[in-house]
């Protein structure tokens, strides 16, 4: 009897130890740019920062979570790049990316959110002499990346909560390594990739936690519609949107 006792309080204790220390991990928070990541950093408590190939990694709490959160420049590599950097070496136990990006499809206004339900790479395949690319190759098994559910289902009731629900959209991100500002092409992402919004970094940050099958989460609050005017709405709200993806991220954090 008093065998059994001990080995159940074994158990007990070694779950309990698991649990534990995976609450102590902390979670990923990325952006592409400063402006991007300006509200969360004021709103968080920086214990430790680390210099890392050149990028800066801060280590602290958020609406009282743990979290690492970097800078990781613009583009497919460098986010991937970051991406694996948390997980390997901060153990983070989730990643979110916030930002901002161009909204694809009459649905999806500037100022509006757009929570990745799945990511995909719009620029990578195969380019042939009929000058059209063919989306996917053999290296790359899966170009549609899934979003993990109850990270995207909390994020979108917290974006709904923090900017209404006629804003809030739910669907799939396309990523690659231009600034889209092309009436037609926007057209055939919505068209054929039936895709919401289009930026350069969610698909290599959810690619590579998708591969260490790590939950991850994009959100994006649209800056343009990735048209002929993309570049001036760009810079006319850039700023304004940055922080209320931030904002949405706090509440988030908040919520979890
Ligand atoms: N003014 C900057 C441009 C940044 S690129 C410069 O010249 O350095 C745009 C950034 O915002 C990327 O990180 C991307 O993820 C996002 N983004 C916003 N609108 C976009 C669009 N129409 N196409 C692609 N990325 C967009």
């Amino acid at each position: 009897m008093l065998k059994k006792v001990r080995q159940i309080s074994i158990v007990v204790f070694i779950g309990f130890f698991i649990v534990s220390c995976k609450s102590e991990q902390p979670i990923g928070i990325i952006s592409a740019m400063d402006v991007e990541l300006k509200y969360l950093l004021s709103q968080a408590n920086i214990e430790k920062t680390y210099e890392l190939g050149g990028t800066t990694y801060s280590q602290g709490t958020l609406a009282n979570k743990k979290v690492v959160i970097v800078k990781s420049g613009i583009g497919k590599s460098l986010s991937a790049a970051v991406t694996s950097v948390l997980i390997d070496r901060f153990n983070v136990k989730s990643v979110i990316f916030t930002g901002i990006a161009g909204g694809v499809g009459d649905g999806v206004k500037i100022t509006d959110v757009v929570i990745s339900s799945k990511v995909m790479f719009h620029d990578y395949g195969f380019y042939g002499n009929d000058d059209k690319l063919k989306l996917g190759s053999d290296f790359l098994e899966k170009i549609e990346i899934k979003a993990d559910s109850s990270l995207v289902e909390a994020s979108y009731k917290t974006a709904i909560e923090v900017v209404g629900e006629q804003k809030v959209h739910k669907g799939i991100i396309a990523t690659g390594d231009q600034f889209v500002a092309n009436a037609k092409y926007v057209k055939y992402l919505a068209e054929n990739l039936d895709v919401l919004a289009v930026e350069m970094e969610g698909a290599s940050v959810g690619y590579v936690a998708s591969k260490y099958q790590l939950p991850f989460v994009i959100i994006r609050s649209m800056s343009d519609k990735a048209d002929g005017l993309a570049h001036d709405d760009y810079e006319n709200w850039y700023k304004i949107v940055a922080d209320n993806s931030g904002k949405i991220v706090l509440k988030l954090l908040e919520n979890l």
